[in-house]
């Protein structure tokens, strides 16, 4: 079940967190992993533990906000592989702030990595898929972008993008076997989530944390295998008939 065995997979921001888990996993699985960073030496690393348990995978580095880098890093992946089937979203960035805290500068930031990142990569990677035979494209956004979580003006914005670009090339390439879906976590621990309350919360890391973990209806915070898990699934040929959802891997946030 939910094998991914002789699939090249494509995943940015894969040297830490979520990224990471889902490039670890998809390796167990079977497929080939591109492990794409904007900082080379996590990417090496990701690509080094997944060699020492037997798995297949390279690393570029890549900055997806720059739409040239992004061009260069699917090309040496296309080049070592000659087909794509599956990209995997990932690289984004945080930011706290409300409408009127959030500056111009923090706007075009957060616009440049978690939302033109986004684009470049699906043009980069949609146009390969295309010549491949089709293949599966997974967006990391939120449940920012399915509720208010107060104080993420710029984030929410930018995950809400994501929804709206994941719903488009679903509906553009479905015809052509190109099914394309976006992955809502919740409150997961990752050094994401570990940067934003050494920043923000300086002196109160311990008690945020543990605020944090008490706020989520299920009691913690989520794992990145866990959102791993439901990744492998949604890129598996057994998800073959899910296409243009926003899939929740929030430990009941939206619901409860
Ligand atoms: P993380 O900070 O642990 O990892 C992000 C990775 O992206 C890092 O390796 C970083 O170097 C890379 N990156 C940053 N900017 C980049 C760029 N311009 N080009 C290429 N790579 C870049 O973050 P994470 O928590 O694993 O989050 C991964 C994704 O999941 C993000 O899109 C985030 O918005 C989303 N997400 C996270 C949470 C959470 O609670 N952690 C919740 C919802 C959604």
């Amino acid at each position: 079940m939910f094998s991914l065995s002789g699939k090249t997979a494509i995943i940015t921001g894969a040297g830490s967190g979520i990224g990471k888990a889902i490039a670890v996993a998809f390796a167990k699985q079977g497929a080939h992993v591109e492990v794409l960073d904007l900082n080379e030496s996590t990417a090496a690393e990701v690509v080094s533990e997944i060699k020492s348990t037997g798995g297949s995978a390279a690393a570029s580095a890549c900055d997806v906000a720059d739409a040239s880098s992004v061009e260069a890093a699917f090309e040496a992946a296309w080049k070592r592989q000659q087909h794509l089937d599956i990209l995997v979203n990932n690289a984004g960035i945080a930011h706290v702030g409300n409408v009127l805290n959030t500056s111009e500068a923090d706007l075009d930031r957060i616009y440049n990595v978690n939302v033109k990142g986004v684009a470049h990569c699906l043009k980069a990677g949609v146009q390969r898929m295309l010549t491949s035979g089709g293949g599966v494209v997974l967006n990391l956004c939120s449940i920012a972008a399915l509720m208010g979580i107060g104080d993420r003006f710029a984030y929410s914005m930018s995950k809400g993008a994501v929804l709206a670009m994941t719903y488009n090339v679903a509906q553009d390439y479905m015809k052509q076997n190109i099914r394309c879906n976006a992955l809502c976590p919740g409150r997961i621990h990752t050094p994401f989530v570990d940067g934003f309350i050494k920043k923000n919360y300086p002196d109160r890391v311990d008690e945020m944390f543990e605020k944090l973990s008490k706020t989520q209806p299920i009691g913690r915070m989520g794992t990145p295998e866990e959102v791993a898990a439901a990744a492998v699934f949604l890129c598996s040929d057994e998800a073959s008939f899910i296409t243009g959802v926003a899939y929740p891997v929030d430990g009941g946030t939206l619901y409860l």
